[in-house]
């Protein structure tokens, strides 16, 4: 018998416990940039987010980006990481 665990994190907007891979990574670099990290390896502290416009904006309203990443994002990483999510759904319907 086998047992496989299955990576769990929180989403950084709607606080749901989901699968690490039903997630997006958002990663603080060591440079203090703010970007959305979907080979989940980059090097940094990281936040996990559904790959929904409704959890992004929840994260921004209710600080959890603050929260998880302990920074507080400015007007132009906000905007940032909206387009990049966007472009994610885009991509992948
Ligand atoms: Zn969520």
């Amino acid at each position: 018998m086998t047992e496989r665990k299955v990576p769990l994190r929180t989403c950084v907007g709607c606080r749901g416990v989901k699968e690490k891979s039903e997630l997006i990574r958002i990663v603080r670099t060591p440079e203090g940039e703010i970007r959305t990290d979907l080979s989940g390896k980059a090097a940094g502290r990281g936040a996990y987010l559904c790959p929904q416009r409704g959890c992004l904006e929840l994260a921004i309203k209710k600080g959890g980006f603050a929260r998880s990443l302990h920074m507080t994002l400015t007007a132009e990483q906000t905007e940032n990481l909206r387009r990049e999510l966007k472009e994610f759904e885009e991509r992948d319907p």
